[in-house]
């Protein structure tokens, strides 16, 4: 079982259907996509063997989507590389899967080029797309796929590396046909007519949702700007028909301010589903209020892609905030729990680590067998994030056990401060985070964004976290910024803010 095959059928099913555009203009029917993705498979085995590693670094575009089905017909494993990482971070990952060659954007190919100089991969292949050597790649007899075991590996998935160098998720054909039919049972309900916009990075969460579009023979639509524009998004959305996106909750907060701005709604939005970092309460009464009963939350990881918990579409409409501040329940098919310290499960309402088992759930982390005994144990993968279960089976994400703040020996939860202070008029974005204190040992601080034009005092904000949350609780400081530093994937650095507060420190007078 090959995640190829989901492309194949979908061709020979319908052929003339379209399946690639950019912007408004259809680029490649199913036959066409099915017959270049065989064709690069030849030239890919030309080189390589089944099991070889083959990364793609590049911005979203057409050529992903070849890339990736021509690398499964090939038998050989998918890496995709954010496109925002450093050339010398890239180089990392390909040096630790050892990729064989790496589809390179116009972009990005000169900087990679010059960091692969020198290093140990540095007989890794360079495709650059859109050259000439590129377009000869199609110029070999189509391939057929091999028979390929369902344990296979189908797709490395490099972690964002917060914590250090990235590792890479062994995902399997398995894990990800699981997450496919988990995701067409239960996600989204579309037909052959339906679209898949490409808004968030497709190295991630939009990525891994292409196989559950494709085999449905629906339509992959590439924004032409390559990246997130919210007005160029609300056009595709009047262009193609049913629209569904993979959108970072930071995403949802531009989409829903444009939508405001230029008082546009999308013709054919279907549905969002968010997910990948926490959607605050005040934002997402916000955008369903603009947006209506599109909304369908994912809680996962790239250890577990896309598939630990939701809250399902129905489940927001007239929710209280306790519902709408959960991740839902857990996902057909997975064992969610929360235990303790001894692995024991939680009581309802206690806080403890989040453990997952089920088929999504990698086989382990790519030549790195320290780090996958510490992740999988007993069977259970060990998420990392904090959270509790209600009595309703609802589970609310705290945070990662990492980001708790041990104040007086209380533990807390920053996102429960983040939600008090986004409950103010005059607050756009909150952080909160520890700052090392010698008589605390840590202290809340929360970094904020004011809305356009307001300058809350802190005065003003502490007295309305007092209203909301436990005294202890509430930020012993605050910093105002104009934006919140984040990464591609719309995820908040708060490592990036503790040495920006590590460094005031280190910068004050003694
Ligand atoms: P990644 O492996 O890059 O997809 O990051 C996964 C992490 O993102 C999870 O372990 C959580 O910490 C966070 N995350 C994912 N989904 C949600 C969600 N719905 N709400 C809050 N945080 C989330």
């Amino acid at each position: 079982m090959n995640m190829f095959e989901l492309l194949a059928q979908s061709a020979r099913r319908s052929p003339q259907r379209g399946a690639v555009y950019r912007g408004t203009e259809q680029v490649w029917t199913y036959g066409q996509l099915c017959d270049r993705a065989r064709r690069l498979a030849t030239a890919l085995r030309r080189h390589g063997q089944p099991g070889d590693r083959v990364a793609v670094a590049s911005e979203n575009r057409t050529e992903y989507l070849e890339a990736m089905y021509g690398i499964w017909a090939a038998g050989m494993v998918f890496v995709p590389i954010n496109a925002k990482l450093h050339a010398k971070e890239m180089v990392q990952i390909l040096e630790d899967a050892e990729a064989n060659a790496v589809f390179v954007s116009p972009k990005l190919a000169d900087d990679l080029a010059s960091a692969l100089r020198g290093s140990p991969q540095a007989g890794c292949r360079l495709l650059r797309i859109g050259s000439a050597d590129y377009a000869a790649l199609f110029d070999n007899a189509p391939m057929d796929a091999p028979i390929t075991e369902p344990e296979a590996l189908a797709w490395l998935f490099y972690t964002s590396g917060t914590t250090g160098r990235s590792k890479g998720a062994m995902l399997s054909h398995r894990n990800l046909m699981a997450m496919t039919i988990s995701h067409l049972a239960e996600m989204e309900t579309f037909g052959e007519d339906a679209s898949q916009i490409h808004a968030a990075p497709m190295s991630h969460g939009s990525g891994l949702y292409i196989p559950a579009y494709i085999a449905r023979g629906a339509r992959q639509v590439l924004p032409t700007s390559g990246a997130f524009d919210p007005a160029e998004f609300l056009d595709l959305c009047d262009a193609h028909p049913s629209c569904g996106a993979f959108l970072a909750p930071t995403m949802v907060q531009r989409l829903r301010l444009e939508a405001e701005r230029s008082a546009r709604r999308p013709a054919h939005l279907r549905s969002i589903v968010y997910g990948g970092a926490p959607m605050y309460v005040e934002e997402l009464k916000k955008s369903l209020a603009t947006f209506g009963a599109v909304f369908t939350q994912l809680y996962g990881q790239g250890e577990a892609p896309m598939t630990i918990t939701a809250l399902r579409r129905h489940e927001h409409i007239g929710a209280d905030d306790a519902t709408l501040g959960s991740a839902g329940t857990p996902r057909l098919g997975m064992d969610v729990r929360v235990v303790d310290d001894e692995g024991r499960p939680c009581p309802v309402d206690a806080i403890g680590e989040i453990v997952c088992r089920g088929d999504v759930v990698m086989s382990g982390y790519w030549r790195n067998p320290k780090a996958t005994a510490e992740a999988l144990r007993d069977g259970w993968l060990y998420t990392g994030d904090m959270g509790s279960f209600d009595a309703h089976g609802r589970l609310t994400l705290r945070d990662r056990s990492k980001d708790v703040v041990i104040s007086g020996g209380s533990n807390i939860y920053p996102r429960e401060v983040e939600e008090a202070l986004l409950t103010h008029p005059e607050v756009s974005e909150a952080c909160v985070v520890g700052e090392p204190d010698a008589e605390w040992g840590e202290v809340v601080v929360a970094f904020v964004v004011p809305m356009e034009g307001a300058a809350p005092s802190c005065d003003a904000l502490d007295a309305h976290c007092l209203d909301h949350i436990a005294r202890f609780k509430r930020p012993k400081r605050y910093v105002f910024i104009d934006a919140l530093p984040k990464s591609n994937y719309g995820k908040v650095l708060k490592r990036e803010l503790r040495l920006r507060l590590a460094q005031t420190r280190a910068d004050a007078p003694a």
